[in-house]
């Protein structure tokens, strides 16, 4: 079984050029299950992981766009408010758009790079572009 890095190598080896019919990027859904007022997101880590950013930042993105209190817990992310599926995934599509997807080319071959100054930049891995992450 190939890893996930291997697979994204070998897409890129395949691609002619940016977009061609290469494979398309399935952006990861939370899956949540609502405990009293808690809300937990079940497979925080593989979201993690799929989309290559620290959990703590996606953590701490979320739990600042929901205005509640997040706690990551093992493989899973407590939200401290009762919040619904479907508005975790509006949140996380946001994130997905402004810090994973490459602006020039549209593929999530992308890392956050911090500057000298503090400012976060999307640098794209596949094109090279590099953009500040808003
Ligand atoms: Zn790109």
């Amino acid at each position: 079984m190939k890893s996930y890095e291997e697979l994204l190598k070998n897409a890129k080896k395949n691609l002619p050029d940016k977009m061609q019919g290469g494979e398309r990027f399935e952006p990861p859904r939370a899956r949540v299950q609502l405990q009293g007022s808690k809300a937990i997101i079940q497979n925080f880590d593989i979201i993690c992981q799929k989309l290559r950013r620290d959990p703590k930042f996606l953590a701490k993105y979320l739990g600042k766009e929901l205005a509640v209190p997040s706690a990551i817990d093992g493989p899973r992310l407590i939200l401290h408010g009762k919040i619904y599926e479907r508005q975790i995934n509006e949140r996380l599509s946001n994130f997905i758009k402004a810090y994973v997807i490459c602006n020039e080319c549209s593929r999530p071959d992308t890392k956050i790079v911090e500057s000298g100054s503090g400012v976060k930049m999307l640098v794209c891995e596949a094109c090279g572009a590099r953009a500040p992450a808003k």
